[in-house]
């Protein structure tokens, strides 16, 4: 019937995450958690309970994040040494199809040559049975300019071996480069391969540790402790109360809610910056 519709859930259960507030401020929305719960699937559990498990999270967390943040630089310095060794290869491929561009001009420069020989040594010939001089003026003129042509393709391949050689030395200048980079590459590609070898172990143990406590933690709790801490800059979504000021913004807390803190009664968030704040005795829970 409709009344067993209702599943009997506790109100008494109603959790709210509060926030100092200062009488004389407008509560800041981007600051503050307002988690209502009724009960999850998950049992019911103190909020003492709670706020060491959350700690406990946040510092598995943080050193989630610091594995992450070593390994991170790295990858990206090798990122950049290879993408300089594939320009200086591109750099050494565009001077060889130069210098093969030159290598053949020379050879038909060479062939050039050996033609205007034959030429000249056929005149040369006919010169020898010429009728008259007109004919044998035409043919020294013939041989004239055959022998500019062999002199001019001479310039030329004078010119195509300068280019060449100024493009070898360009190459090995940049071979010597490649080299290095080369072998600091390799070095560093040892270097991360050690690295994430050796955290990513680690790193998985912290990733399952990290989420056998979020089992402890209801949802919404969770969700905000997850929002806090993708907006705070250091990953720190629960901090410590520290000489009466909060350990992620410094900000002082009045002694009323430091005494709210210290009673564990209710999860209270910095007013300024919005984490989650706890006492030491938290911590030394945390830590036992
Ligand atoms: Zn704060």
């Amino acid at each position: 019937m409709a009344t067993s519709k209702g599943k009997a859930k506790s109100s008494s259960s109603k959790e709210k995450i509060e926030t100092v507030q200062p009488a004389d401020s407008q509560p800041n929305p981007e600051t503050i958690v307002t988690v209502t719960t009724e009960t999850d699937d998950k049992p019911e559990v103190p909020i003492e309970k709670k706020l060491i498990t959350l700690y406990q999270l946040q510092q598995i967390d943080t050193q989630i994040d610091k594995i992450r943040i070593i390994r991170g630089e790295l990858p990206l310095e090798v990122q950049d040494l290879e993408d300089e060794i594939a320009g200086l290869n591109h750099r050494l491929e565009n001077f060889q199809e130069e210098v093969d561009a030159f290598e053949k001009q020379v050879a038909e420069k060479q062939i050039q040559i050996k033609e205007s020989q034959s030429m000249i040594a056929r005149y040369k010939e006919q010169q020898n049975n010429v009728r008259n001089n007109r004919e044998y003026d035409y043919l020294s003129k013939e041989i004239e300019f055959q022998d500019l042509e062999i002199q001019l393709a001479e310039k030329r391949i004078r010119e195509f071996r300068h280019s060449i050689e100024t493009r070898k030395e360009s190459m090995a200048a940049s071979q010597e480069v490649l080299d290095e980079k080369q072998a600091d590459l390799d070095i560093k590609r040892a270097e991360l391969k050690d690295i994430v070898e050796e955290t990513e172990k680690e790193e998985l143990g912290l990733v399952g540790k990290s989420d056998d406590n979020q089992k402890y933690i209801e949802d919404r709790l969770l969700t905000a402790y997850k929002r806090i801490r993708k907006n705070a800059r250091n990953g720190l979504a629960v901090v410590l109360v520290e000489r009466g000021a909060c350990g992620g913004c410094f900000n002082k807390i009045p002694p009323q809610h430091q005494l709210e803190i210290s009673m564990h009664k209710k999860i209270i968030v910095c007013e300024y910056c919005g984490r989650i704040l706890v006492d030491d005795a938290i911590v030394k829970a945390a830590n036992a």
